[in-house]
């Protein structure tokens, strides 16, 4: 060991020399007593000393009791972990706001504020990881994308894989990949790999690790400590670490104590950690309802009158849309209330919610006042809120889904589990006992289903298959999956691949694909982007700019009244174009990117978002980078130049119609499947599947008919919308068509 005294971390995780800033290492100390109140604390030990011995442990416990905060700095010290941990979470929103905290609790700054900083974090379009960043962040999709560059992920000593159970595609991506880099052991120290999980399948999870076979089962996991730790060994698993280790495997069925050199068994433990519960009452609808904003409403005001302070709610939406009907709603109502009844403080909880917003909500009500957080089921466990009693439930989530009929991913607004219900409900009981109003009929809750599918068996999986191709997967159909997908979806996966020329005929990753899935996109919208590097395209900075519009939720203002409509229909007018959505996204950007006094005003005034522009810019920006990187781009383009030559839409002449057409045609390109031709009738039909498509009311060519339309986004409500649309010309489609072979 030649590390020298002054950079080994002290034994208690804390970072050590140089002498911190008084307000960091002040914070630190204050934060300290709650993080040891924890239920996680207790297992600190054991957790440790689990890891020690196995590279492998799964951790169950409480939303709430401590994993994600603790777990990465109980390990820091361990001399195992020379490099850095990464720790994934399947939202942006948990991963910033977890690097945030961490960094506060250890008493160092974020990301790359100085070259001190310990805490970063990585997610989709904003990476903030400095070279001595040691415990690091990450989406699961930033995670993915590592392991591209390095497939081995030397830069880690551990991934701690968060979440589990929400069981997201990345997420099984990623424990398939551990897995097969534990068997692989390419590596010549050991990965350590903690599964963190709320509601785990600890018996699943311990057979997938455990096991190339799978036939160990929960049945032989022998308690080995009292203390909340368990080992999974069996004899046979036992042989097997002693055939494939060299120098450390286990002699005797003894386990040596790890150091990096050895290669310690392969088997598996497991931790549970009790959360604190108090009991909940659950309070359900006598009738169906058909309103839950409005049930919703109710029981909040309700809960407000009736119920004593302090006590906050936490109601349970679908989306950022019904979160924000439902904020404007409580603000009204709350305006009307009579002198003398405490306030009430409505914040919104979403994913696509900016920081400083989204700390709100982690900050004491102020006095006399009830905070209602209005959230999506990114608070069923994702992120803790403190100081809960009440949660309002609207049994109602919306999640992705594949439509094979359509050969589309959409969102859909589905019943929840009853798993998640539990959850939801638990959120009462964290700090005293709570209530839960569930916004749906005691039949209904027990007509849920047990749980909720995971993302793999419903969702298109060309995204997936493409990084595992590219990760230098050949058999896609033996990859070790968790819950292996039906041999149809990946059939379907592949053939989209081959369609958008990602794949070889032969099923080999393209120039083409490997572009793609080094770009943090969508399979589709990053053949878009590749289609408009082509020179005879040209179109790159255009397309760049309308695929960032497309990954935020909307850049226009949601509006209520049909006063208000009218108004803001009439100051976009002049962003409005007669080719539809995508142009009016590109002018919209162009406008905005050139606006040289005030973009807030210039927002308002156009009833355009400028939180949602502001994302936009960000996301340009980074593409931008990314383009440079992959020399689609002059690494000149990165600079702040803020238009793109010339702008497409306010130039009237023959080379607004050609670029425009090239915009056109690289959209086609990636959305080939999502074209739709009008009918005699007036009714558009897409030309791949035959299926009745309706123009969004959203769109700017709403009510208009094309002879046919090519569409980015597919929504599904009381019947099939295509929003996101231009129109295009059919021999165009024809064209695009016959190069896919559809
Ligand atoms: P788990 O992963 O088990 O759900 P966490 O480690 O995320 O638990 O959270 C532990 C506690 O830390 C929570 O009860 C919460 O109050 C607090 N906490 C977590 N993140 C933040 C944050 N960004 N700001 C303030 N408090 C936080």
């Amino acid at each position: 060991h030649n590390r020298s005294k002054s950079n080994r971390p002290p034994p208690n995780g804390r970072p050590s020399n140089p002498p911190l800033p008084p307000h960091l290492s002040k914070r630190r100390d204050a934060l300290l007593p709650f993080r040891q109140a924890l239920p996680i604390y207790q297992h600190a030990d054991s957790i440790r000393a689990a890891l020690s011995t196995k590279n492998t442990l799964i951790l169950t416990g409480e939303t709430g009791s401590g994993k994600s905060t603790q777990v990465p700095q109980f390990l820091l010290s361990q001399p195992w972990c020379k490099k850095c941990i990464a720790i994934t979470q399947p939202r942006r929103v948990a991963a910033i706001s977890l690097a945030r905290r961490v960094a506060e609790e250890m008493g160092s700054s974020l990301g790359n504020a100085s070259p001190a900083s310990k805490v970063g974090y990585s997610v989709r379009f904003d990476n903030a990881a400095g070279p001595n960043t040691r415990v690091k962040f990450l989406t699961e999709g930033m995670l993915l994308q590592e392991m591209l560059r390095d497939p081995e992920l030397k830069q880690y000593s551990a991934v701690v894989v968060d979440e589990v159970h929400e069981r997201s595609v990345n997420v099984d991506l990623i424990l398939g990949f551990l897995k097969k880099m534990q068997k692989e052991g390419k590596r010549k120290d050991a990965m350590k790999v903690v599964v963190m999980s709320a509601t785990a399948d600890v018996e699943g999870l311990v057979k997938f690790f455990d096991d190339e076979e799978g036939d160990i089962g929960c049945k032989k996991i022998e308690r080995v400590q009292t203390d909340g730790v368990q080992s999974a060994e069996s004899e046979k698993a036992k042989g097997k670490g002693k055939q494939k280790s060299g120098s450390g495997g286990v002699e005797n069925g003894v386990v040596p104590v790890t150091d990096t050199k050895s290669e310690p068994s392969s088997t598996v433990s497991t931790c549970f950690v009790e959360g604190r519960q108090y009991p909940v009452k659950t309070i359900y609808l006598p009738e169906p309802t058909q309103d839950f904003v409005e049930s919703a409403l109710k029981s909040i005001f309700q809960i407000h009158y009736k119920e004593p302070m302090p006590g906050d709610i936490l109601v349970f939406l679908t989306g950022q849309d019904t979160v924000e009907a439902l904020e404007r709603l409580v603000n009204e109502y709350a305006q009307g209330m009579e002198e003398g009844v405490p306030k009430i403080l409505a914040l919104p909880l979403f994913a696509a919610l900016p920081q400083h917003a989204q700390q709100k909500i982690f900050q004491p009500a102020p006095s006399k006042t009830r905070k209602v957080i209005l959230a999506t089921n990114i608070a069923e466990t994702s992120v803790t809120v403190p100081g809960v009693r009440f949660v309002v439930d609207s049994g109602k989530v919306k999640i992705k889904h594949f439509r094979n009929r359509l050969g589309l991913d959409s969102l859909l607004v589905k019943p929840i589990s009853r798993s998640a219900a539990i959850q939801r409900q638990g959120r009462a009981g964290r700090e005293a006992p709570g209530q839960c109003y569930r916004l749906y009929t005691e039949q209904d809750y027990a007509s849920l289903e047990p749980r909720t599918t995971p993302e793999i068996l419903r969702c298109d999986l060309s995204a997936a298959l493409l990084t595992m191709k590219a990760r230098g997967v050949e058999d896609v159909l033996n990859f070790p999956f968790l819950d292996p997908p039906p041999r149809e979806a990946l059939e379907k996966a592949l053939l989209q691949l081959l369609q958008l020329g990602a794949l070889t005929e032969t099923g080999e990753i393209s120039e083409i694909g490997l572009k793609i899935s080094k770009l943090p996109l969508t399979p589709t919208l990053g053949r878009v982007l590749v289609e408009a590097a082509r020179p005879e395209r040209d179109c790159l900075l255009d397309i760049i700019d309308i695929i960032s519009c497309l990954s935020v939720e909307n850049i226009f203002v949601n509006l209520v009244t049909e006063e208000k409509k009218e108004e803001a229909e009439a100051a976009r007018r002049e962003l409005y174009k007669r080719e539809g959505d995508h142009m009016t996204l590109l002018t919209t950007v162009q406008r905005y990117a050139e606006e040289r006094s005030d973009r807030k005003v210039w927002t308002e005034k156009h009833f355009v978002s400028h939180r949602a522009m502001q994302n936009v810019m960000d996301i340009r920006k980074q593409l931008r980078q990314n383009c440079v990187q992959l020399s689609l781009l002059p690494s000149s383009s990165t600079a702040h130049s803020n238009s793109n030559s010339t702008d497409p839409s306010s130039n009237p002449s023959a080379s607004h119609d050609s670029r425009t057409r090239s915009i056109l045609h690289s959209l086609l390109r990636g959305f080939a499947a999502n074209t739709a031709r009008l009918m005699p009738d007036g009714s558009y039909r897409t030309l791949l599947g035959n299926q009745t498509v309706a123009i969004h009311p959203s769109s700017v060519l709403f009510g208009r008919k094309v002879e046919a339309i090519v569409f980015s986004e597919f929504v599904f409500t009381n019947k099939s919308y295509a929003r996101g649309v231009s129109a295009v010309q059919l021999d165009w489609v024809g064209e695009v068509l016959e190069e896919v072979g559809g």
